[in-house]
């Protein structure tokens, strides 16, 4: 007999996962090359040949009982100085290793954060459209998710509303820049400004507000476009950053907290992320990416070949007629459903192409393309596109 909580969590399920098996399941039937997946956000750029030179030479050079052995729970040093050396070099920041706690990717570590600041009953604001996992990780800690509604059509979140859900009730609030499902980066004047509706708000309050920066995408933005630094706004910053997409590494589950001196009872709260990291079962980001990360810290990923994707993405759907903010950054596109989302989606499975709807994301009326997929596959996805935009649009 399962639990209520866990009966309540597998009911609401998620389409992503879904929605990929379904390719699976057609992939089968009509052969992989005639199935157009944008389900998942698994990158298609293998992770940079270094990566694999260093898991070779670790595995070759460090002795295993160390290399294979328990540690302290944040990590080791050596690594949290080269991850801290990293970002002090391109972000001005004043790092140590006493400001990292390595984690077991973005999921590990955002959980960790939320185990550490949230008290039953506590709200954590999410602003709309986010990633839905977070719902999930947020009942972890009984926690209560407060959605700040979606800003179309720039996606840029609107400040009077996020004022509006912050109360004394609010412990955290999670970001995500670059965006997942929308491709976003949230502006300067707009992080600026959030940050000082928090100050404003923790005064009033006399509370502790959380700023959780999620950044697994933080590499992956293109035109240039700079990510801003969030703790150069706001002091009370928990950045959860992530291996999985800057060096494709989802599998192997690696990624870092970081968190300023300065943040509000700093000492107090790595040990709690420390302590977290035990106590949720991860007991140790995994020894050997740690070491490899460590070796691969200024490695970038080809985010050419993604932006390749978007661009003839962008430019194909938008000649079909189909609306979509412009990804800045991330390998998602959020497209208006021209009809009803779910009928949008059925319709789009009929010439193959798999997409998940935008209600996954607390944004209905929308669905997301994940285009960490071949340019091939773009390429060979198009004329279905056009016949799926000829049968909605009547062309
Ligand atoms: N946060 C966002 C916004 C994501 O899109 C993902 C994964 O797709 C995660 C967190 C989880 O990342 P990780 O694989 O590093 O746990």
């Amino acid at each position: 007999m399962i639990s209520e909580k866990m009966k309540n969590i597998m009911k609401s399920g998620s389409a992503i996962r879904a929605m990929f098996e379904e390719g699976k399941r057609l992939a089968d039937i009509y052969g992989k090359e005639n199935v157009y997946d944008f389900s998942l956000g698994n990158p298609s750029v293998p992770a940079p040949q270094t990566v694999n030179f260093a898991i070779k030479e670790i595995v070759d050079s460090v002795d295993p009982l160390t290399l294979h052995g328990y540690m302290s729970n944040s990590g080791y040093v050596s690594t949290r100085k080269a991850v801290a050396d990293n970002l002090n070099k391109r972000y001005g920041a004043n790092f140590s290793a006493d400001n990292i706690v390595m984690t077991v990717g973005a999921a590990g570590g955002l959980n960790v954060a939320l185990k550490a600041i949230v008290n039953a009953g506590e709200e954590v604001v999410v602003i709309a459209p986010y990633f839905g996992e977070y719902n999930n990780y947020i009942a972890n800690v009984d926690g209560k998710v407060t959605v700040v509604p979606p800003n179309p059509p720039t996606f840029q979140p609107d400040m009077g509303a996020f004022e509006k859900a912050i109360n004394s009730n609010t412990r955290a609030v999670i970001i995500n820049t670059p965006n997942n499902p929308t491709g976003v980066i949230y502006d300067e004047n707009t992080l600026r400004k959030m940050s000082e509706i928090l100050t404003k708000k923790s005064k009033e309050f006399s509370s502790v507000i959380y700023l959780i920066s999620d950044e697994p995408y933080r590499e992956l933005a293109y035109d240039n476009e700079k990510v801003p630094f969030i703790p150069d706004f706001y002091a009370n910053t928990i950045i959860g950053y992530s291996y999985s997409k800057s060096l494709s590494l989802p599998g192997e589950r690696i990624g870092y907290l970081a968190i300023p001196s300065e943040a509000d009872g700093f000492e107090e709260l790595v040990s709690a992320c420390n302590v977290a990291t035990r106590i949720l079962g991860f007991v140790n980001a995994p020894s050997l990416q740690q070491l490899a990360v460590e070796k691969c810290v200024d490695e970038k990923t080809d985010v050419s070949a993604y932006d390749k994707n978007r661009q003839l993405l962008y430019s194909s759907l938008s000649e079909y007629g189909f609306e979509c903010v412009r990804p800045q950054g991330a390998f998602y596109m959020f497209v208006k459903s021209p009809i009803e989302e779910s009928e949008f989606v059925a319709k789009a499975k009929s010439y193959n192409i798999l997409l998940v709807g935008g209600k996954s994301f607390a944004c209905e009326g929308y669905v997301r393309i994940a285009y960490c997929v071949s340019y091939d596959m773009i390429k060979a996805s198009l004329p279905s596109f056009k016949k799926l935009a000829e049968e909605i649009f009547g062309k």
